[in-house]
């Protein structure tokens, strides 16, 4: 297991910012750590990155205590925190150099984790020279430097521009082939583009933890149909069970199916049945996105 995380407890003060949390999760795992402003997420990661500690609770890495060794875990832990804290009058190579000095780790690790990151052509400037995403380029470089085999980036994505995002995204999804990745991030896109795995925390508690197909899996399809004329809703219901019939506008309606078959055909097949035309049909699987707000709500 590279991360196992076991009844972790953290209050601020009189504020409870993570209540009992338990998950875990295998080698070479992408995983989307999501949930409102405010849920606990960066207190979670501080604490898997032996940052701060918790009140109560076990938190391990590559089976190492990181409470009681934090050192020793922090070899195995590559961590961008948010904002990407960066000493921006240094010159690339001579930052990434600066950190490999501090972990211990050969200089020419440097050169070899600048290629990975894609960061060639700028390693001559200086970091306050650089656009957000060629900055975040640097830190996801010093966090690799040491080549460790848990990667947690805190919002890696925040800030950077449609062309930048899609290139951040593809590097996460690089570096998540050799190492375990758990990432923050509030775009939900982003998490159907990059991870096997999403974990959902609200108020300092895990509401969801499942794999990304699972979920998708377990959306309700969403129909859009328009008859030709007036259709009554229990005809409606006839349909399937449980089915949620909402009227949209006049012979438009939005019929909800719990099962995540495709019930086109059905719909078809009942308006030919009651003697009803078929105008306009559209079909549309819950997305991640009304998920995470009818979850967090
Ligand atoms: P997220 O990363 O999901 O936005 P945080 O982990 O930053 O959430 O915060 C969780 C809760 O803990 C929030 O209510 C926040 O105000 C509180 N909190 C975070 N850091 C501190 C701190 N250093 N002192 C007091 N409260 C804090």
């Amino acid at each position: 297991m590279s991360i196992k995380v076991t009844s972790v407890t953290k209050t601020y003060k009189s504020q409870k910012a993570l209540n009992d949390v338990s998950f875990s999760a295998d080698k070479g795992q992408i995983i989307g750590f999501l949930g409102p402003n405010g849920a606990g997420k960066s207190t979670m990661m501080k604490i898997l990155t032996g940052f701060i500690k918790p009140n109560a609770g076990k938190v391990l890495v590559d089976d190492i205590d990181v409470l009681q060794t934090p050192l020793k875990a922090q070899q195995n832990i590559g961590y961008l925190p948010e904002h990407n804290p960066l000493y921006e009058d240094m010159y690339v190579r001579e930052y990434l150099q600066f950190q490999a000095s501090i972990f211990k780790v050969d200089k020419n690790e440097v050169d070899t984790c600048i290629e990975k990151v894609g960061l060639g052509v700028e390693a001559h400037k200086k970091i306050n020279q650089l656009s957000k995403g060629y900055q975040q380029r640097v830190g996801l470089a010093a966090a690799i430097l040491h080549n460790p085999s848990v990667l947690i980036l805190d919002e890696p994505t925040t800030g950077l521009d449609p062309n930048q995002l899609v290139e951040i995204r593809a590097l996460i999804k690089a570096l998540g082939k050799e190492k375990t990745v758990l990432f923050s991030t509030h775009i939900m896109q982003e998490v159907e583009a990059v991870c096997d795995r999403v974990i959902i925390i609200k108020k300092g508690e895990i509401l969801i933890d499942k794999e990304l197909k699972a979920l998708q899996h377990k959306n309700q399809q969403i129909i859009n149909v328009t008859f030709d004329d007036v259709i009554d809703e229990t005809q409606l219901h006839k349909l399937e069970n449980g089915i949620l019939c909402v009227n949209v506008k006049e012979n438009t309606w939005e019929l909800t199916f719990t099962s995540h078959k495709d019930m086109r055909g059905k719909v078809f097949d009942f308006a030919k049945d009651s003697n009803i035309r078929i105008l306009e049909l559209t079909s549309k699987s819950q997305n991640l996105e009304s998920l995470f707000r009818e979850i967090t709500k």
